[in-house]
């Protein structure tokens, strides 16, 4: 049976008292009501049953994109109840489209699978990460949506379609943006179970740039964070290794950094420093000592998460790979010049390109240079002057992320663009998966 109320279980983080809200807290929505779909066919009931009543419908994943992408204006569906792994082989698996991946790993773990790379957190939903471009850092390994070789979706009209990987509208429907129909499943590529070591080490900021090309090949997953306002930046690389004997140092770690200091102190430093502006540069020399750690050892979904952060707020823009090293220094130069002071990292990672229309990667090899900050205090105008800046590098956004775009500007910046909305239009002919930041950066 289709539960059309709020759900008794344990309450999911996307779903506050009956309205829809992100995680960062930034965007919210009323929806006229909630969709608990628990079978496939209960999506295609749900999708028929407001195309009957001439509404609109949003499937919401977990609800961790920064902006208003998942905020439904009318009818929320959400796939909460449709989760877990339907299939599997050594190379592929289908799962159930609101599988969160951190189950999904814990899930692949048990068969000796992995999937090959993931982003800082794996708390999203399989179809929302893929709809964003969701990636970790390698050249290697493009973002998640690079992995997808099949998915099943529901359109507008409340048909069933199945792509493969040789169909070419899997490419269109990768980065998805949620505007093609409700996706149920998704085969993904998996690889053998693997351990990570990470290495951590200082570089000075206005060496980074020089030393990106360095940095991107010498190891299979590289970044590099900086606290804005301090000298010095902190390059991450990642080998494989065999199993650690414990990985009690790690899950030490994690609790400390995640329950103690970003859900327990860093609240109430944030609190002070929005009272208090000028402290940040010397609270942020302070704390970017804290991120140099010595080398975890684990598993790899354990090293590629980073713990659950303090809310804070990100936007994030691709660059060619060729560009990078000059992202980085106009990245540097916002935090002085815009006068903001920021109180999050800056981080850089690198992303391989891939064939998906929608994607930030889309056909070449891309930096991807992230901007974040607290919610509050100065993010309107260093987030005005990090894309006044990007805009001059010809940068793409990341869909999950704070953006101000618009569709004409999107067309230039996507060559593919077009033809995703031709897509959009013959799955979803009425509109019913829009809402107003569809209607904003795909043009209503
Ligand atoms: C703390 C934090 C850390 C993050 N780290 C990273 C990172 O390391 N790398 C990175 O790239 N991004 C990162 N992000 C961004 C995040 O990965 C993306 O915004 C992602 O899309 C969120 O997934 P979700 O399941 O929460 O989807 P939502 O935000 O709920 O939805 C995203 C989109 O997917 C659509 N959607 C969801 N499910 C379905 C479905 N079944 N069918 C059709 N459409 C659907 C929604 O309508 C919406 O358009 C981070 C976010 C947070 C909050």
């Amino acid at each position: 049976m289709t539960r059309t109320t709020a759900p008794r279980w344990r309450r999911p983080p996307q779903l506050r008292d009956g309205r829809f809200a992100n995680w960062a807290r930034t965007e919210g929505s009323a929806p006229s009501r909630w969709e608990l779909p628990g079978t496939e066919g209960e999506v295609v009931g749900a999708v028929r049953r407001a195309r009957a009543e001439g509404r609109r419908v949003r499937c919401v994943g977990a609800g961790h994109s920064f902006n208003a992408i998942a905020a439904p204006s009318d009818v929320a569906v959400s796939l909460d109840n449709l989760r877990g792994i339907v299939t599997h082989d050594d190379s592929t698996v289908t799962v159930l489209a609101g599988t969160r991946l951190s189950d999904l790993s814990a899930a692949l773990a048990q068969r000796g699978l992995a999937l090959p790379i993931l982003g800082s957190i794996a708390n999203q939903s399989v179809a929302g990460a893929i709809a964003t471009g969701t990636h970790g850092s390698s050249l290697a390994h493009p973002n998640l949506s690079g992995l997808v070789s099949g998915m099943r979706l529901i359109d507008g009209t409340g048909a069933v379609r199945d792509l493969d990987e040789h169909d070419e509208l899997l490419d269109a429907a990768r980065v998805h943006l949620g505007a093609l129909g409700i996706i149920t499943r998704v085969r993904l590529q998996v690889v053998p179970a693997f351990h990570l070591r990470e290495r951590i080490e200082w570089l000075p900021v206005d060496q980074v740039a020089a030393a990106l090309p360095e940095i991107s090949t010498s190891a299979e997953f590289t970044k590099v964070w900086w606290m804005p306002h301090t000298p010095r930046a902190l390059v991450f690389r990642y080998e494989r290794v065999s199993a650690p004997r414990t990985v009690l140092p790690v899950l030490l770690d994690r609790f400390v950094d995640e329950k103690l200091l970003h859900h327990g102190a860093l609240p109430l430093v944030y609190a002070a420093q929005n009272r208090r502006p000028g402290w940040v540069p010397a609270w942020n020399r302070v704390a970017g000592r804290t991120l140099r750690k010595p080398s975890r050892t684990g598993p790899s979904p354990m090293i590629f998460s980073t713990p659950m952060p303090v809310r804070h707020t990100e936007t994030e823009a691709a660059v060619p790979l060729a560009s990078g090293g000059a992202a980085w220094d106009a990245a540097v130069r916002t935090v002085d010049v815009s006068g903001a002071r920021v109180n999050f990292i800056t981080e850089l990672r690198f992303v391989k390109g891939d064939h998906g229309w929608l994607s930030p990667a889309y056909g070449e090899d891309v930096v991807q240079l992230g901007a974040y900050t607290a919610v509050g205090g100065d993010r309107d105008r260093y987030f005005a002057e990090f894309w006044r800046r990007m805009r001059d590098l010809g940068a793409r956004p990341h869909w999950g992320k704070e953006l101000d775009h618009r569709a004409p500007e999107l067309r230039a910046l996507f060559p593919r663009f077009a033809d995703f909305v031709a897509v959009r239009d013959a799955f979803d002919p009425d509109r019913m998966f829009a809402n107003p930041f569809l209607d904003r950066v795909l043009g209503s």
